[in-house]
């Protein structure tokens, strides 16, 4: 009998029931050490004040209220947001996958207002995950999405990753855009090599074409600047941007140039909850501490000492683990065992991974993660490359 939950999940048997700061703590009254944060979503960590605060205070004036009407949380969010970042306008939804579905729009309306309604195509790279959605899907294009739920949204071109001969080569006069993530999240926390967005940039440039960049998981803090591409020194013409920005209230949102979101007038796109006033006072609150220069620069020595205690690990597990990668607090290590047989020792030893493609797993611990916090993570991580050296020798 299929269960009374769709059963599309392969979950854990855990069940928390409360979060501090970086831990979770599960029925038993067992604590575990979360170095997922919901895949990248709770950045600020479990019940900070300052999102309590916001939420409540915004739960005790008003809910909800559409976007027939002025909503002055959703205002200062985008003020917020247009100040820091490249953009000069965004748009608010509730998810990643909803902004993959605006980004896709908002490039093909750019060129149908700008007499080329042919340009139709968005180029992709092998290893992507842009969310869901029948857009999402398509994007990413990966089997493992799309199997059975054809006819696929037309219109995506996929390459391998990190490939400029491979976009040069897909460029066509029906190209549209180019959507990349700047750091692979689900693809096993592959990172773009240094220079590459650059280059890229300078591509769409030169053929005429958007770029956008999908930062649902590697922006707001993740990687120690606000948004990943800031590493790069380039921007994007559209960003998707989620998880992070909500700190576990729902929440996303695409940002883009005047240029780029010009076909997007009255009545071309909408959302009945996007921008909602809970959501935008959450987003506000988070934007306000994790834009602040000091918390950034924490967070990238933070990440500094995380990585070289995790370069330690692999050094002495060369049978468990085989390298580190990624960025700020977004950091994988790549596994010789199954990633699966990681995730499960470390449940086994109360500290939370997760997994990703290309036999990696992942750590995206809240940016407001401790150095004590830090050392404990690599107690537990040790415990569990020991449990499963043992595993390996029997
Ligand atoms: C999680 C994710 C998405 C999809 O976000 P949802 O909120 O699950 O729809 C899209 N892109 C990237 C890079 C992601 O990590």
């Amino acid at each position: 009998m299929i269960p009374s939950v769709l059963p599309t999940y392969n979950r854990a048997p855990l069940t928390f029931v409360k979060g501090e700061g970086s831990w979770l703590i599960e029925e038993s009254g067992r604590r575990y050490l979360d170095l997922g944060a919901g895949i990248a979503v709770n950045a600020l960590g479990h019940a900070h004040p300052a999102l309590v605060s916001a939420l409540t205070e915004q739960a005790n004036a008003v809910w909800h209220l559409s976007n027939l009407y002025n909503i002055p949380q959703q205002q200062a969010l985008a003020d917020k947001l247009v100040e820091v970042t490249f953009a000069d306008t965004v748009f608010f939804t509730n998810s990643g996958t909803e902004s993959c579905e605006l980004a896709v729009k908002m490039a093909r309306k750019y060129w149908y207002e700008a007499g080329s309604p042919e340009k139709v195509e968005i180029i992709g790279f092998e290893g992507a995950f842009h969310g869901r959605s029948s857009a999402g899907i398509a994007a990413a294009g990966a089997e493992k999405m799309t199997k059975g739920f054809g006819p696929l949204l037309p219109g995506f071109v996929h390459i391998p990753w990190a490939d400029l001969e491979a976009v040069k080569a897909a460029i066509t006069d029906q190209t549209a855009a180019v959507i990349v993530e700047p750091l692979q999240g689900e693809g096993g926390i592959r990172p773009l090599p240094h220079g590459f967005l650059k280059e890229l940039r300078a591509l769409c440039d030169e053929a005429g074409i958007l770029l956008i960049l999908d930062e649902v998981q590697c922006g707001v803090g993740r990687t120690g600047r606000l948004f990943a591409h800031e590493w790069e020194g380039v921007t994007p013409d559209i960003m998707m941007v989620a998880k992070g920005i909500g700190g576990g209230f729902p929440l996303g949102a695409v940002l883009a140039t005047e240029s780029a979101a010009s076909g997007m007038t009255a009545g071309t796109h909408g959302s009945t909850y996007g921008g909602n006033p809970l959501a935008c006072s959450v987003g506000c609150a988070v934007m306000d501490i994790v834009s602040e220069p000091a918390f950034l620069d924490d967070v990238n020595r933070k990440a500094g000492l995380l990585r070289q205690k995790l370069e330690g690990l692999v050094a002495e597990h060369p049978e468990i683990f085989e390298e580190v990668r990624g960025a700020g607090l977004m950091l994988g290590l790549k596994c010789k065992v199954a990633n699966g047989q990681v995730v499960t020792a470390g449940y086994d030893a109360a500290v939370i991974l997760v997994p990703a493609a290309d036999n990696v797993v992942r750590l995206l611990p809240p940016l407001t993660i401790t150095d004590d916090e830090i050392s404990e993570a690599l107690t537990r991580l040790e415990t569990a490359a020991a449990s499963l050296m043992q595993t390996e020798l029997v």
